[in-house]
């Protein structure tokens, strides 16, 4: 049995030409991440009627290139066609719903979120069953903020870094992975902050080299910047077995 992973937005903290942010689908039915761009793609993908059937959505951290998507998503499933579908799972890092109440109060409601989703709020390191697939969240270094990677075990292993510079906790979260999707935002690892928070090309090959997972794929780059040779990339509509 192989496992399906499509990349649903593989954009950076902006958005590539025609593009959209964070959102990978595993299985059809397990979206990690859901940011800018991410429902409008689900919602033209053959098969859909107007509406996507995903039953759960893992959120690695609170940049709004990554969860951004939510907003829009409750609208249409309160006033709009997601209106004839159940409420996804919702699972948020830790802290999350206490950091996010003073912006949903703004932005429609502290409670915003659970009108539309089942919300529930993961730990880090404690594997937690979603969408019938088993996923692990570890923390990784992104800045200042909590971010976390994901490891999502079914048939196979798939390991997702969400936002992270290097660190072992990387290398574990990918540890024999049969897939590592993997975050290359930068070019020169020196134009990232004193206390890092993304990836090189080459650090996200070394990454996947120490964690001896089988095959590597680079997202969260920029179009602008080029993949070395040799190395997989994601680009949105991509599908993946693996
Ligand atoms: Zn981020």
């Amino acid at each position: 049995m192989t496992v399906r992973l499509d990349i649903i937005g593989s954009s950076p903290a902006w958005p590539n030409p025609g593009g959209a942010c964070s959102g990978y689908l595993v299985e059809g039915r397990l979206l990690l991440d859901c940011g800018p761009g991410v429902l409008a793609k689900l919602r033209e993908r053959p098969g859909t009627d107007g509406w996507p059937d995903v039953e759960a959505i893992a959120i690695t951290h609170l940049h709004l290139d990554h969860w951004g998507d939510l907003v829009p998503w409750v609208w249409g499933s309160l006033f709009g066609p997601g209106a004839e579908h159940p409420k996804p799972e919702l699972r948020l890092p830790p802290g999350a719903r206490a950091a996010l109440l003073p912006i949903l109060a703004q932005l429609g409601g502290e409670d915003m979120l659970e009108r539309a989703f089942e919300v529930d709020e993961y730990e880090s390191g404690r594997p937690f069953e979603l969408a019938g697939l088993t996923l692990t969240a570890l923390p990784v270094v992104h800045y200042t903020i909590p971010a976390f990677g994901f490891r999502v075990v079914g048939e196979r292993t798939l390991a997702y870094s969400g936002d992270t510079g290097p660190c072992n906790e990387l290398l574990e979260l990918a540890q024999g992975a049969d897939l590592f999707l993997c975050e290359a935002t930068l070019d020169d690892p020196d134009s990232d902050g004193p206390r890092r928070g993304h990836l090189s090309a080459d650090e996200a090959r070394a990454a996947g080299g120490g964690s001896g997972t089988r095959r590597l794929v680079l997202t969260h780059r920029p179009d602008e910047r080029t993949a070395p040779p040799g190395i997989e990339l994601a680009h949105d509509g991509l599908e993946l077995s693996f």
